[in-house]
C-alpha cells in the first residue's frame, strides 16, 4: 500500500514537473537590516520562494516526509507545515490558506511567495512590503516615516448568487432569483462606495455564470475582509417566507440542509464539478477552513439578521449554519444570507419592490457597519 502511494507520488511530481514552466526571478529580501539577493521561481505567473530558501531568511531547517506529503520548515523559531499540492499551511496549530498550492520540483518545495509573507505578517504581527523586486521585513520598514495609524479600508467582496446559465430559484411567476440578487447587490456597492471605509468587489455586476469555488477564490485573491453571499431561498412549501442568514458548518437541521443543497446545485452546473453528487458535500466541508472563522462569521450573520428583523417587512427566520459549498476555503468572515423566498407570493411581491430592493441593501450595509466597528474595537 505504502509502495503503491509513493509510486504514485512520483509520478504525480513527475508530472507536476513536466507540466510547468518555470522561470527565475532575483528578488532582495531585507531582513533585520540584512540583505539576500535570491532567485524566486516564476511559475504561470507567479512567484514561488523555495523552503530552502526560507530556511535560510528564518535562520532554520526543513524536513520532508515524502509519504505524508508533509514538509515542515522550521524557521524564526516557529514550525511552519506545508502539504505538497495543497494551499493550506499551518503554523503553530492555526490554518492558513496560501491560495495557491505548494509545488514540489526538483527537490525543493516552492511556496507562493506574497502569500506566504502576507501570512508572516499576520503571524509576526509585521509590517511587510514588497515592491516590485525587494521584499523589506521588520527592522528596516520601520526606519521609514510610517508613524500615523493606518487606516486602510475595510475590503469586502459582495457576490450576487448565481448568473448566466444558472438562474437560481424560480417563482411560479418566472422570477429568477439570479436577477433579484443581483439588482440588491448593486445597489449595496452604490452604498459602499462613496464610503472612505469600505472597498467593495463585486464577484459579478452582470447576468454572467461563475463556478462557485471562483467565487471565494476571488475574495482570497483579494485578500479580501468580509465575503458576502446574496440569495432568494426557494421551496416546494409555498407558505415558506422569510429572510434567514447562514454561516459555514454542518447543517443545524433539515431546513437549513434544503437551503444549502438548493445553492449548492450550481455545482452541478459546472463544467467540471468538484463532485459527483450532492451528498459528497458534508464530508469535504468536514476539514473546513472557515471553522478558524466561525465566531466571527456567525457574529457577522447575527448582526445582519437583526438589521432585517427591524427593518424590513419580511418575517425573520433565524441564523442557522449549513454546508453551502460556496463559503467553503473564504479565508475570512463569510456568510450567505437568504433575502426571502422567491417561490412565496408575498416575499416574491416585496422582492421585487426597487424600495424593498433598497432596504435591503441598506440593511446590510448597516450590519456589515456594525460588524466593522466591533472588529476593529476588539483588534485595538
Ligand atoms: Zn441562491
Amino acid at each position: 500500500m505504502h509502495l503503491k502511494n509513493l509510486l504514485l507520488l512520483q509520478l504525480l511530481l513527475f508530472l507536476g514537473f513536466c507540466a510547468s514552466q518555470v522561470a527565475a526571478k532575483p528578488v532582495t529580501i531585507i531582513s533585520h537590516s540584512q540583505s539576500h539577493n535570491l532567485e524566486l521561481a516564476t511559475i504561470e505567473g507567479y512567484l514561488y520562494i523555495s523552503t530552502d530558501q526560507l530556511a535560510i531568511l528564518g535562520e532554520g531547517q526543513r524536513v520532508t516526509s515524502y509519504l505524508k506529503r508533509k514538509e515542515t520548515l522550521k524557521a524564526w523559531n516557529r514550525s511552519f507545515v506545508f502539504t505538497i499540492f495543497s494551499p493550506y499551511m499551518s503554523c503553530e496549530g492555526q490554518n492558513y490558506n496560501l491560495i495557491l498550492p505548494a509545488k514540489y520540483q526538483n527537490n525543493q518545495l516552492l511556496v507562493p511567495f506574497e502569500s506566504f509573507f502576507h501570512i508572516y505578517s499576520i503571524i509576526f504581527d509585521e509590517d511587510v512590503r514588497f515592491t516590485s523586486d525587494t521584499l523589506y521585513l521588520k527592522g528596516f520598514s520601520n526606519r521609514s516615516s510610517n508613524t500615523e495609524p493606518e487606516q486602510r479600508p475595510f475590503k469586502i467582496v459582495i457576490d450576487p448568487g448565481h448568473g448566466g446559465k444558472d438562474p437560481g430559484a424560480i417563482s411560479k411567476n418566472g422570477t429568477h432569483e439570479k436577477t433579484v440578487v443581483l439588482s440588491i447587490a448593486l445597489k449595496l456597492s452604490e452604498l459602499l462606495e462613496t464610503n472612505p471605509n469600505w472597498e467593495v468587489i463585486l464577484t459579478r455586476s452582470e447576468d454572467l455564470f461563475l463556478p462557485l469555488s471562483r467565487r471565494t477564490q476571488i475574495a482570497n485573491e483579494q485578500h479580501a475582509d468580509l465575503f458576502i453571499s446574496i440569495h432568494c431561498n426557494g421551496s416546494k412549501n409555498q407558505e415558506a417566507r422569510g429572510s434567514e442568514c447562514f454561516y459555514l458548518s454542518p447543517a443545524e437541521n433539515d431546513q437549513a440542509r434544503a437551503a444549502a443543497a438548493l445553492e449548492n446545485a450550481s455545482l452541478l452546473l459546472e463544467e467540471n464539478p468538484p463532485i459527483s453528487s450532492l451528498d459528497e458535500i458534508e464530508f469535504i466541508l468536514a476539514d473546513m477552513l472557515q471553522n478558524e472563522y466561525l465566531r466571527e462569521s456567525s457574529r457577522l450573520a447575527v448582526l445582519i439578521q437583526n438589521e432585517f428583523k427591524n427593518n424590513l417587512a419580511f418575517p425573520s427566520r433565524k441564523v442557522s449554519y449549513a454546508p453551502f459549498y460556496v463559503l467553503n476555503g473564504a479565508f475570512m468572515p463569510a456568510v450567505l444570507v437568504e433575502t426571502a423566498f422567491i417561490t412565496n407570493d408575498e416575499d416574491e411581491d416585496l422582492l421585487l419592490n426597487e424600495e424593498v430592493q433598497k432596504d435591503i441593501a441598506l440593511s446590510l450595509k448597516n450590519g456589515i457597519e456594525e460588524f466593522r466597528v466591533e472588529f476593529l474595537e476588539n483588534s485595538r
